[in-house]
């Protein structure tokens, strides 16, 4: 039986709650707790106030086996994460002489006058198993009390991971009878919205305990997050490969990455595989889908460029629309968008021509509701589709909406 831990993480610091830094303390324990198997149910951010650190000790060591809490560890008035935690233990508080010893020394060594309260820094809980600091100046700890542990660590993130990898990680190893790993993996899906997701893979989702399968709805696309627990690395990899693979049955054609692996780079992928290029003609879009292209790196083997027709002149001129369709069936239609492809890949030699021309709003265009967009795909083969959408949201919401469109056009031609 594994003996499971209970952490949360306190990060202690106004400017935390001020919005002018991110959390990036317990973003990153996180991640590595999540890898040792140590459960962490709660993240807490409380500003540089006595009371407050306090009370939020007070609470923590109700809940949890592990507190570990960054910040206010420095010389300064407002760093009283020492005080607020003697206030609550009544532990003292004593010099550490090897800390002290080597804050003398650098401001020694450096010829920096050293004023009194960087003593501070090396003040530590009697009886604490001190972490050392190899890039700053005050210590770690690791306290015992009342059968929980606190771990005290700078709020500076480099001085943090060291200490954090170190002496907390093989201390927490310390703890568990056996290893316990999580890994965890994302799967990216394009085409399939989240409501279709679920109910395809219900029964699934519903028996599965490890690894657990959790849908994200994220801002393009659908994610699955799979997360399993096992004794070894490699353990853990096989529920996940298993779970992989049930998922894929079902919803295969639909999976375009695997954690942070992008749209574009997955079809940039397929576009050398299948030795093609592509060239987009992007009115609405206004550059945003060969940007994306060009992102990635390589990616001038696929792409010899793009041509951004905001202006109707530049769609007549650069891209040879007839005026007579744009005043028949204007800009944003069906024909429109099958020339601009077309020709977009004429102009570029490219084996796939691309094209987006709608209605980005606020204003409609031509009768056409704001969010109408039309995407045309030609190739060298001769086939030609465009297809007709309506995005809802504002202007860039639709431009992204269309550029994200054109790539699931594109894998599922490509794929
Ligand atoms: P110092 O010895 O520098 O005073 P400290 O232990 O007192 O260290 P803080 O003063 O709270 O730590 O923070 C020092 C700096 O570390 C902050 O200005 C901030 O840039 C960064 N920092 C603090 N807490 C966090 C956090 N939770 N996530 C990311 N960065 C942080």
């Amino acid at each position: 039986m594994m003996k499971q831990i209970n952490a949360e993480i306190v990060a202690v610091g106004t400017e935390l709650l001020l919005g002018q830094i991110a959390n990036t303390n317990a973003q990153w324990i996180s991640q590595q707790f999540a890898l040792y198997g140590v459960n962490v149910h709660y993240h807490n951010v409380v500003g540089d106030n006595l009371e407050r650190v306090h009370d939020q000790f007070n609470q923590a060591l109700k809940r949890s086996d592990v507190i570990v809490i960054t910040g206010g560890l420095g010389p300064t008035e407002d760093d009283l994460t020492r005080e607020a935690f003697k206030l609550l233990s009544g532990m003292s508080i004593v010099e550490h002489k090897p800390s002290m010893d080597k804050i003398i020394s650098y401001f020694q060594k450096n010829q920096i006058k050293m004023t009194p309260n960087n003593y501070k820094q090396a003040r530590i809980f009697e009886g604490a198993t001190v972490l050392e600091n190899k890039v700053g100046m005050a210590p770690g700890m690791i306290v015992s009390y009342c059968d929980k542990t606190v771990i005290f660590l700078p709020g500076v993130p480099k001085e943090m991971k060291q200490l954090f990898s170190d002496g907390v990680l093989p201390f927490i190893q310390g703890m568990s009878d056996e290893t316990n790993v999580i890994e965890s993996t994302m799967l990216q899906f394009i085409g399939i919205g989240e409501a279709t997701l679920e109910h395809e893979l219900k029964d699934i989702i519903a028996k599965q305990t490890n690894p657990t399968i959790a849908p994200l709805a994220q801002t393009d696309g659908v994610a699955i997050r799979l997360t399993a627990k096992a004794n070894t690395k490699d353990e853990a990899k096989r529920l996940i490969i298993d779970a992989q693979t049930q998922i894929e049955t079902r919803i295969g054609s639909y999976l375009y990455g695997i954690n942070d692996e992008s749209i574009e780079q997955r079809v940039f992928n397929l576009l050398i595989d299948q030795k093609k290029t592509i060239a987009a003609a992007e009115s609405l879009t206004g550059g945003m889908f060969t940007d994306r292209l060009i992102g990635v790196e390589g990616a001038s083997a696929v792409c010899p460029g793009g041509i951004v027709c905001y202006d109707n002149k530049i769609k007549e001129r650069l891209l040879h629309v007839p005026s007579r369709i744009i005043n028949d069936s204007g800009v944003v239609s069906e024909e429109c968008a099958n020339l601009l492809a077309t020709n977009v890949r004429t102009v570029f030699g490219s084996s796939i021509g691309i094209s987006f021309t709608g209605v980005a709003g606020p204003n409609s265009v031509e009768g056409h509701p704001v969010g109408t967009v039309f995407i045309g795909i030609v190739d060298e083969g001769g086939n030609k589709t465009v297809e007709k959408y309506l995005f809802h949201g504002n202007r860039q919401t639709i431009r992204k909406r269309a550029v994200w469109k054109g790539y699931e056009l594109l894998f599922n031609y490509l794929k």
